[in-house]
């Protein structure tokens, strides 16, 4: 018994885990305040990704497509870009950051990106556009390689480097680069509210908290990030860099660490008590603040709430967890914790890297019951372990695409991650810090307490404890 790392060993894929790169690209840039992507490419690698992102946060963002056809995808379709940033700029006098978002038949055809923005700057911009500032910004996202996770993770990376510049003085503007990885607003909400606990001045990449906007007299209702040119800009002076997740935003700190040398820290992804603890002491190692007696309440707060459940409903349920990986991979830490018992872990793309992941690697150290970690994996990895393969499973852990495997197997699931559109204001709620401790643990506990309702299986439980 013990815990193994392995690749899905069929070829092909039976209902994914993932979408692709280009979604992982415009989640960054809808990040950006005064920013729409022009994903070059078919229009339905925009509107698929548009309506998840409707889906899951419930609003409306503003995305475009170069929208190519037959005769783009034989001959090129550059011009479809170069048109379409022009009627981007005019319709959206306010817009001043438009990343070009390859994709799969654009980068097969060899589209050159870099070629055409170059051609744009020195031509459209400052004939017609001169005095306006616009940034045009490729991102490189073909969808034969990686996954939404790796595309987010390079958009991260792409924009940091685009905009990162030393100020002239030279001098440290005093903040800590957050980077929080593909995260809801409950989420940048509670990281907000550590940090202000701290008494840290931070920029947060991508602030998305006004993804959960509120409804003005004014009658607006597109939502958009929060983070600015300037913000980007910044990010080269800062004191330092945490990037919460290694596999959504890591590439980005490296990359300042190698360009600036700032000290970075990425890791580990503050899910439970365990990494949020770490991730105090971490911005204390950066910026030199302590942690302050209302944290440590706070933590004291959360164990209590989690030792009400601990012991008596979650220790020994065997858990399933799919998903983002850092997620995935923070939610089993957690539940191992709890006293719970993660059987299956599936991440839904093949990066080289999983096997490697020190968390993972303790994991196949200290786990002694059985346990999988799913590389490449999709969703009848998980339904032929069930159905077929007599895999037991107390609860399921992810995102709303495997609904159907909980629904069918009469499995208690709990919503977590991207995208959650089958239950209410899932995006409000933060599964980060200690704050996201208890709601987890919570919404874990009463996910089973409904099931030995519905099933008649010891529910009088609940009358007495
Ligand atoms: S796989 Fe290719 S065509 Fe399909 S949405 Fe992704 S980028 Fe677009």
């Amino acid at each position: 018994m013990a815990c193994e790392i392995k690749e899905k060993e069929r070829i092909g894929t039976i209902n994914p885990i993932f979408t692709c790169q280009p979604a992982g690209a415009q989640f960054a840039s809808i990040g950006i305040k005064d920013c729409i992507g022009i994903v070059h490419g078919g229009q339905g690698c925009v509107m698929f990704v548009r309506l998840m992102f409707s889906q899951h946060y419930k609003e409306s963002f503003e995305l475009a497509s170069s929208s190519v056809h037959e005769d783009g995808a034989v001959f090129g379709a550059l011009d479809r870009v170069e048109k379409g940033v022009d009627v981007l700029l005019a319709r959206y006098p306010h817009v001043k950051v438009v990343p070009i978002i390859t994709t799969c038949s654009t980068e097969v055809i060899g589209d050159d990106i870099d070629g055409v923005i170059r051609k744009l700057n020195e031509g459209l911009l400052k004939e017609k556009y001169a005095g306006r500032e616009v940034y045009l910004v490729p991102v490189h996202s073909p969808s034969f390689v990686g996954s939404m996770i790796s595309g987010y993770d390079v958009a991260v990376r792409d924009f940091v480097k685009y905009f990162a510049a030393k100020s002239r003085n030279g001098e440290s503007n005093g903040k800590l680069n957050l980077i929080t990885g593909w995260v809801n607003p409950g989420d940048v909400k509670a990281l907000k509210h550590l940090l202000r606990a701290m008494d840290i001045d931070a920029t947060v990449l991508f602030e998305i908290e006004k993804f959960d906007s509120p409804m003005l007299p004014d009658g607006s209702a597109v939502s958009h990030g929060n983070t600015t040119v300037e913000d980007l800009r910044g990010t080269a002076d800062a004191i330092g860099t945490v990037a919460l997740n290694r596999y959504e935003g890591g590439k980005a700190a490296e990359w300042l660490q190698s360009e600036f040398g700032l000290p970075t820290i990425v890791g580990p992804t503050p899910i439970g008590i365990r990494n949020t603890d770490t991730f105090l002491r971490n911005l204390r190692t950066l910026t030199g603040k302590p942690i302050p007696a209302s944290l440590v309440e706070e933590r004291g707060v959360a164990i209590d709430a989690l030792t009400d459940v601990t012991h008596m409903f979650l220790a020994d349920k065997k858990v399933v967890i799919y998903g983002n990986p850092d997620l995935v991979i923070g939610l089993a830490e957690f539940c191992i914790d709890l006293e719970m018992k993660p059987v299956l872990l599936l991440m839904g793309d093949d990066n080289v890297n999983y096997k490697n992941d020190p968390r993972l690697l303790a994991m196949t150290e200290h786990v002694d019951w059985k346990m999988e970690v799913v590389t490449n994996a999709d969703f009848w990895e998980l339904e032929d372990r069930i159905k077929n393969g007599g895999l037991e499973v107390d609860l399921i852990l992810g995102h709303s695409k495997g609904r159907f495997v909980a629904i069918d197997n009469a499995i208690p699931m709990v919503r977590v991650g991207f995208p959650t559109y089958d239950r209410a204001g899932m995006f409000r709620h933060p599964v980060l810090g200690y704050e996201g401790a208890i709601w987890l643990a919570e919404q874990m506990s009463n996910a089973l307490f409904a099931d030995m309702e519905y099933k008649k299986n010891k529910e009088w439980i609940l009358n007495v404890w």
